[in-house]
């Protein structure tokens, strides 16, 4: 897979900007957190913005129209990674489910709401990049999905 630098905040600014009328017509508070410095990801630019999308579409639904429902997109640098975190204050994934949201196809949504594939997806792509797609729970409540990519440090 080829590589480019791929600095976080743009991935971050365009995937908001592409969600901001599902964004503005909820409630949702979207808290984000950016480091001092400015991450940058070896990666590909559209490709890890799906990921961004996909993962912060998950969190929206997990939400969804709960009255204090908040969102957190975080960036974060290690010595050898470019961090992306997306949390949320929802149900979180049930014991159960955790070995199989990564499948293709899994979905606990209704018929018609979800196709299953966003997180199968986001998890080749990360893994294409060397990465990795991780999910804990959320200091919030909910889900946390964690993208690790390999870090690049000469935006050149
Ligand atoms: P879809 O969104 O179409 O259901 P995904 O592959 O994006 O498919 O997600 C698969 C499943 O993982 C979801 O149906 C849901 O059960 C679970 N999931 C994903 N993100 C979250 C989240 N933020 N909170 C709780 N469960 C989640
Ligand atoms: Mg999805």
């Amino acid at each position: 897979t080829e590589t480019k630098p791929v600095r976080l905040n743009s991935v971050i600014d365009e995937a908001l900007m592409l969600l901001s009328p599902r964004i503005k017509r909820s409630e949702i508070e979207i808290v984000i957190e950016r480091p001092a410095g400015d991450p940058v990801a070896l990666a590909g630019h559209i490709r890890l913005e799906q990921v961004v999308l996909n993962l912060l579409s998950n969190a929206l639904d997990a939400v969804g129209d709960r009255a204090d429902g908040i969102v957190r997109l975080s960036l974060a640098e290690t010595d050898e990674h470019a961090v992306i975190e997306v949390a949320d204050n929802g149900p979180g994934v049930p014991q159960d489910a955790i070995a199989n949201i990564f499948d293709p196809f899994f979905t606990t949504k209704e018929v018609g709401e979800g196709l299953g594939l966003g997180l199968s997806i986001a998890y080749k792509i990360v893994h294409d990049f060397d990465g990795t797609l991780t999910v804990s729970a959320a200091p919030e409540g909910g889900a946390l999905f964690t993208v690790r990519l390999p870090r690049c440090d000469t935006a050149s």
